[in-house]
């Protein structure tokens, strides 16, 4: 528990900016009185003797002076979000009306919520356990769809019923190490480690399914690093804006100025694909020195994947070359742009040109595409779909980690059991078994928070945004 668990928070909980109402939400143990103080309803009736669950009009003022008229919702401990009283104040969403009437709260008594707080509560007050805290945070930023689906099954528990499962798991087998050695007479331990390494290799299995799914999770949620590549005039903006959609790109036009967006999202199909330096890319052509491949070079280099452009009208130049000895190791789909013009390039002699540059392009993925005339722009989002997520991205059962602190969680407690199985075959003694068990619950207890010290908790939600 935090020193200040006991203050009575308040904060803001919409955006700032002029909008239809704003939100100030009150939490804590004072949170009604604090309210009634701030708040002057029709009939006189204070909130304190209200209903739970009930909606009141009236007028909130500071130090007498009337702010704005409100709705005031009333939420009493434990049915809240945070587990506590909860007062919500609903204002006027103008940044003024909305930041007068926090600041009333205030003087009446509330203390301004650090970010995160109102969840970090919730969290402490056992309504939630750390992953499904962190799947809050994960709902607000969703990018798409599918990170939107994935914070929502994390928030409804399933990862955390997932981990706990494992985690029951091993604390039964370590229980009953643990009894045996301190009760050798009445019980042993002959023929167990078999059994154990059984159960071991059983939920490292589970681990490791986990793990896996953690790349995907990755993409899902933070979009597909990709960089456009391809000499002067092969179609590198007209394919930007053909993915942007059309209206982006003609106010582009009218702006006619570089703009110095360094990063564009698109969604399809509900993937995000991040194009890395857009800003290069529109102004590439105009610089024949800035051949777009020196300058993408370094993004290549940590980019998911790499949308290359051919001009398949005009014959491969050095340009391409350099660009093939580039596109090497990575996940690239090739495009022989300008589909509706005669060609120059043609699909085999592109497989023969790339596969002198390596065996990971001996079987490239090669569309036509016109990004002029917008032909091939289904094929290619068919193949992003497919390369990334094997065709679809299944949500039936399959749980994605989303989440790097979850991931290297779960690496270690991989780590942990591995050990066990290690000494089990070397045939160590039996508490050498059971510390590293240990290390692997401790892995997963991280997880959910369970095994987690107060100050990482508290970076954890400090991350948040304010009011939530
Ligand atoms: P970048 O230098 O790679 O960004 O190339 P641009 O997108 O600026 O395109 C160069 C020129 O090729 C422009 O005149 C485009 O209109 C033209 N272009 C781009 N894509 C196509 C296409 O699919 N077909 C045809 N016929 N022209 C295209």
């Amino acid at each position: 528990m935090t020193e200040n668990f006991e203050d009575t928070i308040a904060a803001i909980s919409t955006a700032m900016a002029p909008s239809g109402i704003g939100i100030v939400r009150i939490s804590g143990e004072d949170a009604l009185a604090i309210a009634d103080r701030v708040y002057t309803g029709k009939k006189e009736k204070r909130l304190t003797d209200q209903e739970q669950y009930t909606i009141h009009y009236g007028f909130i003022s500071d130090h007498g002076e009337k702010i704005d008229e409100a709705l005031v919702m009333v939420m009493r401990a434990p049915h809240s979000y945070t587990g506590e009283n909860t007062v919500e104040i609903d204002c006027h969403g103008g940044v003024l009306a909305t930041r007068r009437v926090l600041e009333a709260v205030i003087h009446a008594g509330a203390r301004p919520a650090e970010p995160g707080e109102f969840t970090k509560r919730a969290f402490l007050n056992g309504r939630i356990d750390l992953s499904q805290a962190e799947a809050v945070m994960d709902i607000i930023s969703a990018k798409n769809d599918y990170a939107l689906r994935s914070a929502q099954q994390q928030l409804s528990g399933s990862i955390s019923d997932k981990i706990e499962e494992i985690r029951q798991s091993l604390l039964y087998e370590t229980a009953h190490i643990e009894a045996a050695l301190d009760d050798p007479e009445h019980m042993s331990l002959d023929g167990y480690g078999p059994q154990l390494r059984r159960i071991v290799v059983q939920q490292r299995e589970e681990i490791h399914k986990l793990l896996e799914s953690a790349d995907s999770g990755k993409l899902i949620q933070e979009g597909i690093k990709t960089v456009i590549l391809g000499k002067p005039n092969a179609g590198k903006s007209s394919l930007l804006n053909l993915l942007l959609g059309e209206e982006r790109a003609i106010v582009t036009d009218i702006a006619g100025t570089t703009r110095d967006v360094l990063e564009e999202q698109i969604n399809i199909r509900g993937i995000t694909l991040r194009i890395l330096d857009t800003a290069g890319i529109r102004n590439a052509s105009d610089k024949i020195e800035q051949i777009g491949v020196t300058r993408a070079i370094d993004q290549a280099k940590d980019a998911d994947l790499i949308l290359y452009v051919v001009d398949r009208s005009v014959p491969l130049d050095q340009n391409d070359y350099e660009i093939m000895k580039l596109i090497r190791n990575k996940k690239s789909i090739i495009i022989l742009n300008k589909s509706d013009l005669s060609s120059e390039v043609t699909e085999e002699m592109m497989r023969e040109e790339l596969a002198k540059y390596g065996e990971d392009l001996s079987e490239p993925v090669i569309l036509n595409l016109s990004a002029k005339e917008k032909l091939g722009l289904e094929d290619l989002e068919k193949q992003i779909e497919k390369m990334f997520f094997n065709g679809k991205i299944e949500f039936n059962d399959q749980i994605y980690v989303t989440n790097v602190r979850h991931k290297k969680a779960l690496e270690d407690a991989e780590g942990s059991l591995n050990y066990v199985m290690k000494s089990i075959d070397d045939q160590m003694p039996e508490d050498f078994w059971s510390i590293d068990l240990m290390g692997a619950i401790d892995a997963l207890g991280r997880i959910t928070g369970e095994s987690l010290g107060e100050d990482l908790v508290n970076e954890i939600f400090a991350k948040f945004c304010m009011g939530k």
